[in-house]
Protein backbone atom coordinates (compact mmCIF):
# COMPACT_ATOMS: atom_id res chain seq x y z
CA UNK A 1 0.00 0.00 0.00
CA UNK A 2 1.49 3.66 -1.19
CA UNK A 3 1.22 6.02 1.86
CA UNK A 4 1.28 9.42 0.57
CA UNK A 5 0.18 12.69 1.52
CA UNK A 6 1.43 15.33 -1.31
CA UNK A 7 -1.58 16.03 -3.73
CA UNK A 8 0.24 15.79 -6.79
CA UNK A 9 2.22 12.35 -5.58
CA UNK A 10 -1.62 10.68 -5.55
CA UNK A 11 -2.83 11.91 -8.56
CA UNK A 12 0.20 10.81 -10.54
CA UNK A 13 -0.26 7.37 -8.90
CA UNK A 14 -3.55 7.35 -9.46
CA UNK A 15 -3.19 8.34 -13.13
CA UNK A 16 -0.37 6.27 -13.98
CA UNK A 17 -3.17 3.15 -12.68
CA UNK A 18 -5.80 4.89 -14.98
CA UNK A 19 -3.29 4.75 -18.22
CA UNK A 20 -2.82 1.09 -17.51
CA UNK A 21 -6.26 0.89 -18.00
CA UNK A 22 -7.39 0.04 -14.60
CA UNK A 23 -10.00 0.68 -12.59
CA UNK A 24 -10.02 2.99 -9.02
CA UNK A 25 -12.45 2.94 -6.37
CA UNK A 26 -12.77 5.73 -3.79
CA UNK A 27 -13.13 5.74 -0.31
CA UNK A 28 -12.89 9.44 1.55
CA UNK A 29 -13.34 9.42 5.68
CA UNK A 30 -12.18 11.16 8.46
CA UNK A 31 -10.19 8.52 9.93
CA UNK A 32 -10.70 6.94 13.25
CA UNK A 33 -11.37 3.29 10.97
CA UNK A 34 -14.32 0.83 11.81
CA UNK A 35 -15.79 -1.88 10.28
CA UNK A 36 -18.43 0.25 8.75
CA UNK A 37 -15.32 1.89 6.81
CA UNK A 38 -13.67 -1.40 6.17
CA UNK A 39 -16.77 -2.84 4.71
CA UNK A 40 -16.33 0.59 2.04
CA UNK A 41 -12.74 -0.65 1.12
CA UNK A 42 -13.88 -4.41 0.80
CA UNK A 43 -17.25 -3.26 -2.07
CA UNK A 44 -14.73 -1.14 -3.46
CA UNK A 45 -12.05 -4.23 -3.65
CA UNK A 46 -14.63 -6.13 -4.83
CA UNK A 47 -15.46 -3.84 -8.20
CA UNK A 48 -12.34 -2.01 -8.87
CA UNK A 49 -8.98 -2.39 -9.80
CA UNK A 50 -7.23 -0.05 -7.23
CA UNK A 51 -8.63 1.25 -4.09
CA UNK A 52 -7.28 5.18 -2.99
CA UNK A 53 -8.55 5.94 0.93
CA UNK A 54 -8.22 8.72 2.29
CA UNK A 55 -7.96 10.43 5.40
CA UNK A 56 -8.84 13.86 6.13
CA UNK A 57 -10.59 15.39 9.23
CA UNK A 58 -12.40 18.48 7.12
CA UNK A 59 -12.23 21.91 9.31
CA UNK A 60 -14.96 23.27 6.86
CA UNK A 61 -17.56 20.74 8.32
CA UNK A 62 -17.33 21.54 11.49
CA UNK A 63 -19.20 24.39 13.11
CA UNK A 64 -17.08 26.76 15.32
CA UNK A 65 -18.63 24.96 19.12
CA UNK A 66 -18.29 21.66 16.99
CA UNK A 67 -16.22 18.76 17.78
CA UNK A 68 -13.15 19.44 15.09
CA UNK A 69 -9.97 19.50 17.54
CA UNK A 70 -11.07 16.22 19.89
CA UNK A 71 -12.33 14.49 16.69
CA UNK A 72 -10.82 11.05 17.60
CA UNK A 73 -6.94 10.60 14.86
CA UNK A 74 -5.54 7.11 14.85
CA UNK A 75 -3.26 7.71 12.13
CA UNK A 76 -0.95 4.40 12.84
CA UNK A 77 -3.65 1.99 13.35
CA UNK A 78 -5.59 3.51 10.56
CA UNK A 79 -2.72 2.56 8.02
CA UNK A 80 -2.85 -0.61 9.26
CA UNK A 81 -6.21 -0.94 8.86
CA UNK A 82 -6.03 -0.31 5.77
CA UNK A 83 -3.01 -2.12 4.74
CA UNK A 84 -4.68 -5.23 6.19
CA UNK A 85 -8.28 -4.40 4.05
CA UNK A 86 -6.29 -4.52 0.81
CA UNK A 87 -6.02 -0.52 -0.19
CA UNK A 88 -3.58 0.29 -2.79
CA UNK A 89 -3.24 4.04 -1.51
CA UNK A 90 -3.83 5.98 1.44
CA UNK A 91 -3.87 9.27 1.00
CA UNK A 92 -3.84 11.69 4.03
CA UNK A 93 -3.50 15.23 2.63
CA UNK A 94 -2.21 18.18 5.36
CA UNK A 95 -4.93 21.01 5.97
CA UNK A 96 -2.74 23.62 4.84
CA UNK A 97 -2.41 21.76 1.45
CA UNK A 98 -6.13 21.47 0.65
CA UNK A 99 -7.15 24.94 2.08
CA UNK A 100 -3.99 27.35 1.76
CA UNK A 101 -3.87 30.92 2.58
CA UNK A 102 -6.26 32.69 0.23
CA UNK A 103 -8.62 29.45 -0.21
CA UNK A 104 -11.85 31.17 -1.22
CA UNK A 105 -14.37 28.62 -2.82
CA UNK A 106 -16.93 26.38 -1.52
CA UNK A 107 -20.17 24.59 -3.19
CA UNK A 108 -23.59 24.66 -1.87
CA UNK A 109 -26.13 22.04 -2.97
CA UNK A 110 -29.04 23.95 -2.38
CA UNK A 111 -31.95 23.25 -0.60
CA UNK A 112 -31.30 19.56 0.21
CA UNK A 113 -28.36 21.21 2.68
CA UNK A 114 -30.64 22.98 5.05
CA UNK A 115 -32.57 20.07 6.01
CA UNK A 116 -32.47 17.44 8.62
CA UNK A 117 -28.79 17.70 9.84
CA UNK A 118 -28.35 20.78 7.88
CA UNK A 119 -30.53 23.23 10.03
CA UNK A 120 -28.63 21.91 13.10
CA UNK A 121 -25.37 22.33 11.45
CA UNK A 122 -25.81 25.08 9.19
CA UNK A 123 -22.72 24.84 6.78
CA UNK A 124 -21.61 21.33 7.38
CA UNK A 125 -22.92 20.19 3.95
CA UNK A 126 -21.15 23.06 2.19
CA UNK A 127 -17.54 21.37 3.74
CA UNK A 128 -19.02 18.45 2.68
CA UNK A 129 -19.82 18.69 -0.63
CA UNK A 130 -16.69 21.05 -1.23
CA UNK A 131 -13.95 18.60 0.42
CA UNK A 132 -15.56 15.78 -1.42
CA UNK A 133 -15.35 17.59 -5.11
CA UNK A 134 -11.79 18.92 -4.44
CA UNK A 135 -11.25 14.91 -3.46
CA UNK A 136 -12.92 13.98 -6.20
CA UNK A 137 -10.23 16.36 -8.38
CA UNK A 138 -7.55 14.52 -7.33
CA UNK A 139 -8.28 10.96 -6.90
CA UNK A 140 -10.80 11.00 -9.95
CA UNK A 141 -12.07 7.56 -9.32
CA UNK A 142 -14.44 5.29 -11.29
CA UNK A 143 -16.55 4.57 -8.26
CA UNK A 144 -17.36 6.64 -5.09
CA UNK A 145 -18.18 4.62 -2.00
CA UNK A 146 -20.34 5.91 0.48
CA UNK A 147 -22.22 4.81 3.44
CA UNK A 148 -25.90 4.84 3.92
CA UNK A 149 -25.72 5.64 7.50
CA UNK A 150 -24.85 9.08 6.74
CA UNK A 151 -27.82 9.11 4.45
CA UNK A 152 -28.45 12.76 3.85
CA UNK A 153 -24.50 13.25 3.14
CA UNK A 154 -25.53 10.12 0.15
CA UNK A 155 -28.13 12.47 -0.99
CA UNK A 156 -26.16 15.48 -1.48
CA UNK A 157 -23.09 13.94 -2.68
CA UNK A 158 -25.14 12.11 -5.25
CA UNK A 159 -26.73 15.49 -6.90
CA UNK A 160 -23.23 17.27 -6.82
CA UNK A 161 -22.14 14.23 -8.80
CA UNK A 162 -24.79 14.74 -11.42
CA UNK A 163 -25.19 18.29 -11.06
CA UNK A 164 -21.51 18.74 -11.94
CA UNK A 165 -21.70 16.08 -14.69
CA UNK A 166 -18.79 14.01 -12.56
CA UNK A 167 -17.78 11.01 -14.36
CA UNK A 168 -17.55 8.69 -10.71
CA UNK A 169 -20.62 6.79 -10.03
CA UNK A 170 -21.81 6.91 -6.81
CA UNK A 171 -22.19 3.44 -4.79
CA UNK A 172 -23.62 3.96 -1.70
CA UNK A 173 -22.72 0.91 1.24
CA UNK A 174 -25.20 -0.40 4.30
CA UNK A 175 -24.80 0.44 7.54
CA UNK A 176 -22.65 -1.74 9.25
CA UNK A 177 -23.70 -2.13 13.18
CA UNK A 178 -22.59 -3.31 16.49
CA UNK A 179 -24.54 -6.34 17.82
CA UNK A 180 -26.91 -4.47 19.48
CA UNK A 181 -27.70 -2.40 16.44
CA UNK A 182 -26.03 0.80 17.41
CA UNK A 183 -24.61 1.90 13.80
CA UNK A 184 -20.63 2.49 14.15
CA UNK A 185 -19.07 5.64 14.02
CA UNK A 186 -16.36 7.34 15.12
CA UNK A 187 -17.99 8.97 17.45
CA UNK A 188 -19.42 6.22 19.29
CA UNK A 189 -15.71 6.44 20.94
CA UNK A 190 -17.26 9.77 22.77
CA UNK A 191 -19.73 7.64 24.95
CA UNK A 192 -19.29 6.61 28.53
CA UNK A 193 -20.64 3.08 29.33
CA UNK A 194 -24.27 4.19 30.46
CA UNK A 195 -24.43 6.57 27.32
CA UNK A 196 -23.21 3.45 25.26
CA UNK A 197 -26.11 1.27 26.55
CA UNK A 198 -28.61 3.88 25.62
CA UNK A 199 -27.58 4.57 22.27
CA UNK A 200 -29.07 1.14 21.22
CA UNK A 201 -32.25 3.25 21.67
CA UNK A 202 -32.16 4.63 17.61
CA UNK A 203 -31.83 1.76 15.88
CA UNK A 204 -34.70 0.03 18.23
CA UNK A 205 -36.79 3.30 17.36
CA UNK A 206 -36.12 2.45 13.57
CA UNK A 207 -36.90 -1.52 14.22
CA UNK A 208 -40.36 -0.64 16.24
CA UNK A 209 -41.78 2.11 13.55
CA UNK A 210 -40.76 -0.38 10.42
CA UNK A 211 -42.39 -3.54 12.16
CA UNK A 212 -45.54 -0.79 12.53
CA UNK A 213 -44.87 -0.01 9.20
CA UNK A 214 -44.67 -3.34 7.90
CA UNK A 215 -47.99 -4.21 9.25
CA UNK A 216 -49.87 -1.65 7.77
CA UNK A 217 -49.40 1.75 9.53
CA UNK A 218 -48.75 4.37 6.94
CA UNK A 219 -49.40 7.54 8.65
CA UNK A 220 -46.36 9.93 8.93
CA UNK A 221 -47.12 11.20 12.08
CA UNK A 222 -48.07 7.42 13.98
CA UNK A 223 -44.59 5.83 12.91
CA UNK A 224 -43.39 9.37 14.56
CA UNK A 225 -44.98 8.99 17.42
CA UNK A 226 -43.43 4.83 17.81
CA UNK A 227 -39.75 6.55 16.87
CA UNK A 228 -40.52 9.25 19.61
CA UNK A 229 -41.40 6.76 21.98
CA UNK A 230 -38.83 4.53 22.00
CA UNK A 231 -36.26 7.46 22.26
CA UNK A 232 -37.91 9.14 25.10
CA UNK A 233 -37.73 6.46 26.79
CA UNK A 234 -34.48 6.34 27.04
CA UNK A 235 -33.18 9.72 29.50
CA UNK A 236 -30.52 10.23 28.63
CA UNK A 237 -31.25 11.06 24.79
CA UNK A 238 -32.40 14.39 23.62
CA UNK A 239 -33.72 13.81 20.24
CA UNK A 240 -32.41 16.44 17.56
CA UNK A 241 -34.82 15.78 14.96
CA UNK A 242 -37.15 12.54 14.24
CA UNK A 243 -38.37 12.81 10.19
CA UNK A 244 -40.01 10.50 7.73
CA UNK A 245 -38.96 11.85 4.63
CA UNK A 246 -38.57 11.29 0.93
CA UNK A 247 -35.90 9.58 -0.23
CA UNK A 248 -34.50 11.83 -2.86
CA UNK A 249 -36.09 15.40 -1.65
CA UNK A 250 -35.82 14.96 2.11
CA UNK A 251 -38.83 16.77 2.73
CA UNK A 252 -41.36 15.33 5.57
CA UNK A 253 -44.01 12.74 3.79
CA UNK A 254 -47.25 12.89 5.13
CA UNK A 255 -48.21 9.62 4.42
CA UNK A 256 -45.16 6.65 3.70
CA UNK A 257 -44.43 4.62 1.68
CA UNK A 258 -42.24 1.68 0.52
CA UNK A 259 -38.99 3.87 0.42
CA UNK A 260 -39.63 6.73 2.62
CA UNK A 261 -37.01 7.36 5.32
CA UNK A 262 -36.80 7.52 8.83
CA UNK A 263 -33.74 9.43 9.70
CA UNK A 264 -33.38 11.02 13.71
CA UNK A 265 -30.23 12.82 15.14
CA UNK A 266 -30.28 13.13 18.99
CA UNK A 267 -27.66 13.94 21.92
CA UNK A 268 -26.36 11.79 24.23
CA UNK A 269 -25.03 14.41 26.74
CA UNK A 270 -22.18 16.06 24.39
CA UNK A 271 -22.48 13.54 21.85
CA UNK A 272 -24.56 13.78 18.41
CA UNK A 273 -25.74 10.82 17.04
CA UNK A 274 -27.52 9.90 13.95
CA UNK A 275 -29.33 7.04 11.88
CA UNK A 276 -31.66 6.11 9.22
CA UNK A 277 -33.78 3.11 7.61
CA UNK A 278 -35.57 3.30 4.72
CA UNK A 279 -39.14 1.77 5.21
CA UNK A 280 -40.25 -1.24 3.50
CA UNK A 281 -36.68 -2.54 3.72
CA UNK A 282 -35.84 -5.89 5.55
P1 LIG B 1 -16.52 9.40 8.16
O1 LIG B 1 -15.12 8.95 8.45
O2 LIG B 1 -17.42 9.39 9.34
O3 LIG B 1 -16.55 10.69 7.37
O4 LIG B 1 -17.13 8.31 7.18
C1 LIG B 1 -16.50 7.96 5.96
C2 LIG B 1 -17.43 7.09 5.16
O5 LIG B 1 -17.74 5.90 5.89
C3 LIG B 1 -18.76 7.78 4.85
O6 LIG B 1 -19.17 7.46 3.54
C4 LIG B 1 -19.68 7.16 5.89
O7 LIG B 1 -21.03 7.16 5.51
C5 LIG B 1 -19.13 5.75 5.95
N1 LIG B 1 -19.54 5.12 7.22
C6 LIG B 1 -19.42 5.62 8.47
N2 LIG B 1 -19.96 4.78 9.37
C7 LIG B 1 -20.44 3.72 8.67
C8 LIG B 1 -21.13 2.51 9.04
N3 LIG B 1 -21.42 2.22 10.29
N4 LIG B 1 -21.47 1.65 8.04
C9 LIG B 1 -21.17 1.94 6.75
N5 LIG B 1 -20.54 3.05 6.35
C10 LIG B 1 -20.17 3.93 7.29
Amino acid sequence: MKIVEDRDEARTFLRDRREMGETVGFVPTMGALHEGHLSLIQRARESCDRVAVSIFVNPTQFGPKEDFTRYPRDLPGDTEKCRRAGADLLFFPRTDALYPEGYRTYVTVEDLSDRLCGASRPGHFRGVATVVLKLLQIVRPDRLFLGEKDYQQCVIIRRMVRDFDLEAEVVICPTVREPDGLAMSSRNAYLDPEDRKGAAALHRALTEARKIFLRGERNGEALRGVLTGVLSAEPRIRPDYIRIVHPETLKDVKEAETGSVMALAVWIGATRLIDNMTLGSS
